[in-house]
């Protein structure tokens, strides 16, 4: 089967030899404050910096998941409310966590055909913290880089970006937030089950203002433990070895990033020159790593099971887009040979799109 799936998504072929080498070095077996253990970690995070031009002065936190992300910033750098812009399922979902545990937080909905702007923004000043979603999963759809820049510059605010279905799949502009965070399952092609956050020298300064010690997962206690190459809990030793031995293979992403931006070109136009319609119709904020296809709903069952007679598995439309369109995941595990059997499949199937 090649999978299409955007999370858990397809693993790179490498993770099954990782597995046994994990297994064989004995890692999986020594304590996490042990040197091994922390040598392991600190070396992961070195190369994970190195690979995906994260900047030095920003520090690393591994988790469980982009979903524990969100109550960490909520919990932990949140003063009193947040501002959470948004135009999917997943930037709703966060809001809905974040407003359990700071009830003051706002939302502010966009349409997802459009390319947001200042008028976006209304209210924005009021917050102390405000929440992005980089790449909407549900729906295709990616925030400009000229629309952070603009948030940068109209807020001394704390930004939190979840960059979960694109970090390590685009070059992120790390300056122009705080907190980045995301999921391995997704741009990593890892198993799931950790997630991970880059933090910028103010949200370590918002740490201290906030003071939260309640949980387990509160930044600062996070915080004391990775500067000590160590974990607040016993971690997913696995899990962070076999993204220490992906991030050492894998090119730059200057490289990976130009990979993927040619494929989703060429995904685009094979679409729509094969009578597909992305559900963006507006091309600036087309997702690069996750693509979304209209489809009519009495259209959808058929091609799904066509697709699995030949072997392949789409994504499901997701939230308010479930009935109504299939995702493609354009992830840098997945190989460009499986990208034109999916091109033969769609083109063979265009009969069935309607
Ligand atoms: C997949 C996804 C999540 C949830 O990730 P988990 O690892 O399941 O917590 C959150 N946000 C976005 C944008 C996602 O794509």
């Amino acid at each position: 089967m090649i999978t299409f799936y955007p999370g858990p998504s397809k693993v790179y072929p490498q993770v099954e030899r990782f597995m046994s080498e994990a297994f064989q070095s004995g890692l999986l077996s020594v304590n996490h404050r042990s040197e091994p253990f922390m040598q392991m970690l600190g070396k992961t995070i070195t190369d994970l910096k190195h690979k995906l031009h994260i900047p030095q002065e920003y520090e690393i936190y591994f988790t469980s998941s982009a979903t524990e992300c969100w109550e960490m910033i909520a919990q932990s750098l949140v003063i009193r409310s947040g501002f959470h812009l948004y135009n999917g399922a997943f930037g709703a979902k966060w809001l809905e966590y974040a407003q359990k545990l700071r009830p003051e937080s706002k939302g502010q909905a966009f349409h997802f055909d459009t390319i947001p702007d200042e008028t976006t923004l209304p209210g924005i000043g009021t917050h102390d913290l405000i929440c992005i979603t980089h790449s909407e999963t549900s729906n295709g759809t990616f925030i400009p880089g000229s629309f952070m820049q603009m948030i940068r510059k109209r807020s001394d605010q704390i930004i939190a970006v979840d960059a979960t279905s694109s970090m390590a799949g685009v070059e992120l502009p790390w300056s122009l937030a705080d907190v980045w965070f995301a999921s391995v399952q997704k741009c990593f092609g890892l198993p799931s089950g950790m997630g991970l956050m880059a933090v910028s020298p103010s949200a370590v300064e918002r740490m201290k203002v906030c003071g939260d010690r309640a949980h387990y997962n509160s930044l600062l206690f996070v915080r004391e433990n990775f500067l000590k190459n160590q974990t607040p809990y016993t971690p997913n030793v696995l899990g962070i070895y076999l993204l220490g031995r992906i991030m050492n293979e894998v090119n730059a992403i200057d490289v990976v990033a130009k990979d993927i931006s040619d494929r989703a070109e060429a995904f685009y136009s094979f679409l729509i020159t094969n009578d597909f319609l992305p559900l963006v119709t507006t091309r600036e904020v087309r997702s690069k790593t996750v693509f979304a296809i209209k489809i009519e709903k009495a259209s959808l069952p058929d091609l799904k099971s066509n697709a699995a007679l030949a072997g392949i598995t789409l994504g499901n439309g997701y939230g308010d887009w479930k009935d109504q369109s299939f995702r493609i995941a354009n992830f840098p595990a997945i190989s460009s040979h499986d990208f034109s059997v999916l091109k033969d499949f769609l083109t063979e199937n265009r009969s069935v799109r309607k």
